[in-house]
Parts: C-alpha cells; sequence; structure tokens
C-alpha cells in the first residue's frame, strides 16, 4: 500500500527554522495534511527525531529519523535511518565532524532540542549549519553504516544542489534517488529529462514553517524502501 509523503522536514532545532517546528506541532500539521510518513531531516543534527517519533506514537503516521548533512563540498544530503539509535550516533557522529563554532542565537536563530511534550531539554550548543568533514563520495557508505540510506537533496537548487556544486552527477558514487524541489520547472528542461528514467524522484516540502509542510500529494511504496522496513511494519 503506497503513503503520503514528505521525507524533508526541519524542526526547531535547525536554526533557520521557525521555533513553533516542535514534536507535536509537527506531528499534528502532518496528519491534518493527510501525509502517512515524514521524516525529520535538521541540519547536521538528530536530537529531536526522537521527540518527533515519541509525538506521533498513537497516530497512523510514520516518522522516519533523518538528518540533512552538509558535505564537506556544502552539498545537502538527506539520510534516512531504520530506526532511532542509529539515527542518533550518526548525528553524534556527523555533529563531531562540524567546525567548533558556536551557535549564537540572535545571529542564526536558536536550535530548540525538545522533547514530546515541547519542553526545552537544552540548545545544541555547535551551530549546524556548517559543513561537516564527510565528503559526498563517502556519503553512501557512511549512511549505509547505520543501516540507512541517502540522496542528494534538492538538487535544482543553486544552494547546498549537488548540480550547482559539482556541475553535474558525479560518476560515483551512484545515487538511487534524487530529491527535486521543483519538479516541473526541472524537468521542463529536456536535459533533466533523463534523469526520470534513471532515478528515483523524490519531492518533499524542506519545510522550515508549519504552514510549507507538504500536503498529501506524493505517494512511496513501503516495499521500494526495504532499508526502513522496521519503521514500516504493520504498513
Ligand atoms: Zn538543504
Ligand atoms: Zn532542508
Amino acid at each position: 500500500m503506497s503513503l503520503y509523503y514528505d521525507l524533508h522536514i526541519h524542526t526547531c532545532l535547525s536554526p533557520c527554522a521557525d521555533d513553533d517546528m516542535t514534536p507535536p506541532n509537527l506531528v499534528n500539521m502532518a496528519v491534518l495534511a493527510g501525509l502517512e510518513v515524514i521524516a525529520v531531516t535538521d541540519h547536521n543534527s538528530t536530537r529531536n527525531a526522537g521527540a518527533v517519533m515519541e509525538a506521533a506514537r498513537g497516530t497512523p503516521l510514520v516518522v522516519v529519523p533523518g538528518m540533512e548533512v552538509s558535505t564537506a563540498e556544502e552539498i545537502h544530503v538527506i539520510c534516512l535511518f531504520p530506526g532511532l539509535e542509529a539515527a542518533r550516533e550518526a548525528g553524534r557522529e556527523i555533529e563531531s565532524l562540524l567546525p567548533p563554532v558556536p551557535n549564537r542565537p540572535n545571529i542564526f536563530g536558536s536550535q530548540l532540542v525538545m522533547d514530546a511534550g515541547e519542553r526545552v531539554l537544552e540548545e545544541a550548543p555547535t551551530l549546524l549549519l556548517n559543513a561537516a568533514a564527510l565528503s559526498i563520495d563517502r556519503m553512501p557508505d557512511w549512511a549505509a553504516s547505520y543501516g540507512g540510506i541517502c540522496y542528494p537533496a534538492h538538487i535544482d537548487r543553486p544552494s547546498g544542489g549537488i548540480l550547482a556544486v559539482l556541475g553535474g552527477l558525479p560518476e560515483v558514487p551512484v545515487f538511487r534517488r534524487l530529491e527535486v524541489a521543483r519538479p516541473r520547472e526541472f524537468f521542463a528542461d529536456p536535459a533533466h529529462a533523463p534523469l526520470r528514467e534513471s532515478h528515483e524522484i523524490i519531492v518533499s516540502s524542506d519545510a522550515h514553517r508549519l504552514r510549507d509542510i507538504a500536503d498529501a500529494r506524493r505517494r512511496l511504496e513501503p516495499a521500494d524502501w526495504p532499508e526502513l522496513s522496521p519503521l514500516f511494519a504493520g504498513r
């Protein structure tokens, strides 16, 4: 059974996201929108993934713990994990690979770590917007070492998009999936059309504000995401 998805959503942990992107708000908004699967993908950290998963308990929503990694080349990559423990460890490793620059909330925005009841537990100390010391060619193996998967985010954007940064898709590593922010405009270019044959195209919201969470329009087939099967058990 295919499920309506939005696999790229930021929480109040991302400095650039609204502070009202709290775990319960995010879950309520996603359920209202008719979504069935969402992924929590904060910048370079997974500290709020568990709270969103907990906030979704008792709802029909599947929450995938994930992260949007900024590689050393400043390419944004969506990483998704099969469970919370793996996601937590992966997030800790990425945070350790960030430059030790403290966040300045008044300039970059706050990095709120919350529980499922919107209590602020802490503020992530290191600025999460910098690039991690991990290169794009290592990303698939790195994600796989945590049982997860990864694919380039918003490949059609100038900032953080793999096409703009590298001038095209690299020969290696091979990514099976690509996230496209604006598919209609992107695929209007005949040069991009073949990518639809060679890759699975993912379209998610990259929401930083509640109102930007996707409508129930795009579906995924859980059978096509075997790496995440523990999360889809019973669906
Ligand atoms: Zn991004
Ligand atoms: Zn994002």
